[in-house]
């Protein structure tokens, strides 16, 4: 990939150092092999080695260079849809256990962040989905009412609080989800790799998984290292950048390209006028932009970008057109970064847990909100390697479902995007 164009994310790296590589010099066996090292593999990599299992992760890149170190690190609980939707589309049993889950993404985060001592900074102040049409106030209120039957601690804004929380004039109301906050993503992945390989996990980077064979009751993962390894159960934990490993997988995701831009560090008195208590932001538009405050004071702001890889730094001009609408007073601020990642949308808007065979897992499709959701899987889907009990995951298993004609299928979100850019625009 070429990244001469681009800049690094805004994010710092930890103090601590990460942990050292650890390549596949020899075959080896172990009990759980996980493909790819974002916040899903390690995840699941920590939890299986706390509770004894011997874990090889193998992550095509450097660690941070997937999803999970490039996000905007919004820790956003919850999925796309809300509890009551979950209770009618899965059942009483499924679809609460399922909420419930949904519920605590954050909490995984931040307890990991928080019991552990990582070296991340985190800002626990929450999240806010900003409505700017009055249908998206009424989606809140709705949204609103359902978790706060549930508990959770959550509350509407009105057009003049969501104006004061965010700094921009505008929005109709909002919806302030306290359970969630923001996060330096890379360091959070670092730090969660670091904290993998003190209990044993083995991670190797720069190495892909090139196949993978039934071998016995388990799985002979083949690797670009020339070694193989061999386990009992495999996680393919590739979501947005997988490719032809798992048959069928990526060509049952839609990768979007999530861009962000990064400004220069603001001053004190500009930061006052911007996000004051420092939540973190996503709007209600069809093409949503979500932005947040740097630990080192700068405005990072996001949103979909061209479906092929950026060319020039005109790529990134629609969102800086967007935070100038947003806050006209950062007219003639530097942008300092910029930088994209994938994100995989399923087209139930859904993450979907595969078990093609028998101790093969993969998961993928998190709709851009898988830091939270990535987090709290990893236990999960360790419970399920050790025990096999379905009840142990939230999703149930499905079958991997190629979407057709998938190649076209791109070419017409790229024609969507460009006609919902338009709708957005209309409503402004
Ligand atoms: C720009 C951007 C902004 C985002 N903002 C947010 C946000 O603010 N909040 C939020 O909750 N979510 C956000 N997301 C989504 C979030 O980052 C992802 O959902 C999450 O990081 C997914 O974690 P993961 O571990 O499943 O995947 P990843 O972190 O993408 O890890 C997958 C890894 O698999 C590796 N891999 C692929 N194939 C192979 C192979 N054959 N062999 C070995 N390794 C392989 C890749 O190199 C990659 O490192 C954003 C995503 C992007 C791109």
């Amino acid at each position: 990939m070429n990244r001469s164009h681009f800049s690094r994310p805004v994010w710092r790296r930890p103090d601590r150092a990460p942990p050292p590589d650890q390549p596949i010099a020899a075959p080896e066996r172990v009990d759980l092999a996980v493909v790819g090292g974002g916040l899903q593999g390690l995840s699941t990599a920590y939890a299986a080695a706390c509770k004894g299992m011997s874990v090889r992760v193998i992550e095509a890149l450097a660690l941070g260079e997937g999803a999970s170190g490039l996000n905007g690190g919004q820790v956003i609980p919850g999925l796309k849809y809300d509890p009551e939707w979950l209770v009618e589309h899965f059942g009483e049993a499924r679809g609460t256990a399922l909420a419930d889950f949904a519920a605590g993404t954050a909490d995984a985060v931040f307890d990991l962040i928080e019991t552990e001592g990582l070296d991340v900074e985190h800002v626990r102040s929450g999240w806010i989905n900003a409505a700017h049409t009055h249908t998206a106030v009424a989606a809140a209120e709705e949204r609103n009412r359902q978790w706060r039957a549930r508990g959770a601690d959550v509350v509407l804004l009105n057009g003049e609080e969501t104006a004061l929380l965010t700094g921009v004039n505008g929005y109709l109301g909002g919806w302030l989800d306290r359970r969630g906050g923001t996060i330096n993503p890379l360091a959070f992945t670092l730090e969660l790799a670091r904290l993998a390989a003190e209990v044993g996990v083995r991670i190797a980077t720069g190495v892909r998984a090139t196949g993978l064979r039934r071998e016995g009751t388990g799985w002979q993962v083949e690797t670009s290292a020339g070694q193989t390894v061999t386990a009992r159960a495999v996680v393919v934990a590739t979501n947005a950048y997988s490719d032809a490993l798992v048959p069928g997988l990526a060509r049952s995701l839609v990768p979007l390209h999530s861009f962000q831009i990064a400004t220069a560090p603001l001053s004190d008195q500009m930061q006052a006028t911007i996000l004051p208590h420092g939540q973190a932001v996503s709007d209600s538009r069809r093409i949503l932009v979500y932005y947040r405050k740097s630990p080192d004071g700068r405005l990072v702001l996001g949103g979909r970008g061209r479906m092929s890889e950026p060319r020039s730094e005109k790529d990134w001009a629609h969102l800086q057109l967007a935070m100038i609408r947003l806050f006209p007073q950062l007219e003639g601020v530097a942008i300092e970064h910029r930088w994209f990642g994938r994100v995989a949308m399923t087209p139930d808007h859904l993450p979907h847990i595969h078990e093609p065979e028998k101790g093969l897992l993969a998961v993928a499709g998190c709709q851009g909100r898988g830091v939270g959701l990535m987090t709290a899987l990893g236990p999960r889907l360790a419970d399920y390697v050790e025990h096999g009990d379905p009840a142990a995951l939230p999703f149930p298993v499905s079958p991997i479902r190629p979407i057709p004609l998938h190649g076209l299928r791109q070419i017409g979100v790229g024609a969507m995007i460009a006609w919902y850019r338009m709708l957005d625009g209309f409503e402004d």
